[in-house]
């Protein structure tokens, strides 16, 4: 049994960003950028106003004031998305609308608010303004040729606004990895389906597949897979050719006809690890292929318990996925801290993820921890919104312990 901290180490290790691949920018937000991406364009393109108000130069405001006021002769108006036809001499302005080009002649503009109508259609302004006031200037944003975003930027929001910009209309990001989900276990059946005696439906391959799906991730469904070497064989022989990472569940445990773990090798996957010191989820198996490309395709072979295939999805696949493209890994992450309810039992020799109900509390949160759990009990998890650490080392949590968690969501 290795510990999860050296399991997630030995996942970062293997995992390699993947290749790139040229994506439309509509489609881009929260990819990963695969290359530098340079200005095309300066920011703002032209020199334009930022308010609404008088385009004017600056020096003929020079003696405003309240008590003598300067009256200038108004040109024109000019509405965003026009260009002004006169130039601003001494003693005259145009009337500008916010984002409208600045006329040539004018050097400054002066927000409508602090303007009054003159005498014969002039304009008349009561104080001074100061030369470029209210103009953005061409490229005071961005210059053309400068570094826009940097290989590995994380795409939000504004950084799509920043590339539309520039009409960027597709950028180069690292592509998604591609998963393959298969459950495994003669047992099982399509959760369509009646279960004759014995039997039950797949609820693991569901599961699996909404969390990829929420994640962002195109993934490959296999159905399911008897407990026979041959078939699995066959199944996922087919599936490693298209996939960078097999997400299976079941038969990796030490049952006698648990054979995961010996498919997964005659196809070439070395053995990472298998037994790590968590619970639920010891079975967890991790795999890889050097590819001769130089990639490197991952292979988890989760637990069949539901609950435990889960938490081994969430805890160890994930940051995998995460790293695969390019994201900086931010799971798991259990960034709040609360005070257990009650005392719970705990193995010594493994860290244990706890379901609870967290609730707030005065100073922070407080945690039930559900009794009974168990790494097959759907209802105990679905009673839960909150998943806490009880660390290795210690034989129970106490009533009064503060442990990390975070929201089940
Ligand atoms: P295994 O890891 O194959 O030993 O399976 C452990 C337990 O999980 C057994 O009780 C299985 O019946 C159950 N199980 C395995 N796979 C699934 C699945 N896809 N959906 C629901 N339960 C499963
Ligand atoms: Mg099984």
């Amino acid at each position: 049994m290795i510990s999860a901290e050296d399991a997630l180490a030995a996942i970062h290790a293997h995992a390699r960003v993947l290749g790139a691949e040229p994506i439309p920018l509509g489609r881009s937000v929260d990819r990963v950028l695969a290359a530098d991406v340079f200005a095309a364009t300066a920011l703002p393109p032209f020199d334009n106003s930022a308010m609404d108000g008088f385009a004017l130069r600056a020096a003929d405001l020079k003696d405003a004031t309240p008590q003598a006021p300067v009256e200038l002769t108004v040109l024109e108006t000019v509405r965003a998305g026009q260009t002004g036809l006169l130039c601003v001499g001494p003693g005259e302005a145009v009337r500008i609308m916010t984002g409208a080009p600045l006329p040539r002649g004018a050097d400054s503009v002066v927000m409508v608010e602090l303007t009054e109508p003159g005498a014969g259609g002039k304009v008349r302004l009561a104080g001074s303004t100061r030369a470029r006031s209210h103009v953005r200037a061409r490229g005071e944003d961005v210059r053309e040729g400068s570094l826009l975003l940097e290989k590995g930027a994380l795409l939000r929001p504004c950084d799509i606004a920043l590339l539309a910009a520039q009409g960027i209309t597709e950028v180069p990001a690292v592509r998604l990895p591609r998963v393959a989900v298969l459950a495994t276990g003669d047992e099982l059946i399509d959760y369509r389906d009646e279960p004759a005696a014995g039997r039950i439906r797949n609820s693991n391959g569901p599961a699996l597949l909404a969390a990829l799906s929420r994640w962002g991730l195109p993934a490959e469904n296999l159905g399911i897979a008897p407990d026979e070497p041959a078939a699995l064989r066959e199944t996922l022989a087919d599936a490693l050719a298209r996939a960078d990472v097999l997400v299976v569940t079941g038969g990796v445990s030490v049952g006698d006809f648990d054979c995961t773990k010996a498919v997964f090798a005659g196809l070439g996957l070395r053995e990472i690890f298998w037994k790590v010191a968590i619970k639920p989820g010891k079975p967890l198996y991790f795999g890889a292929l050097e590819a001769p490309d130089g990639a490197c395709k991952l292979a988890f072979g989760l637990p069949g318990n539901p609950i435990a295939a889960l938490v081994c999805l969430e805890e160890f696949v994930r940051p995998a996925l995460e790293t695969l493209q390019g994201h900086a890994p931010k799971h798991p992450s259990y960034h709040l801290s609360g005070t257990a309810d009650n005392d719970y039992p705990k193995p010594a020799d493994r860290l244990q993820y706890l379901f609870c109900r967290a609730r707030p509390s005065p100073g922070g949160y407080a945690l039930d921890v559900i009794r009974p759990q168990g790494s097959a009990m759907l209802g105990m998890a679905s009673r839960a919104n909150a998943l806490a650490l009880a660390p290795a080392g210690v034989d129970r949590v106490r009533a009064g312990d503060v442990l990390r968690f975070r929201w089940l969501k």
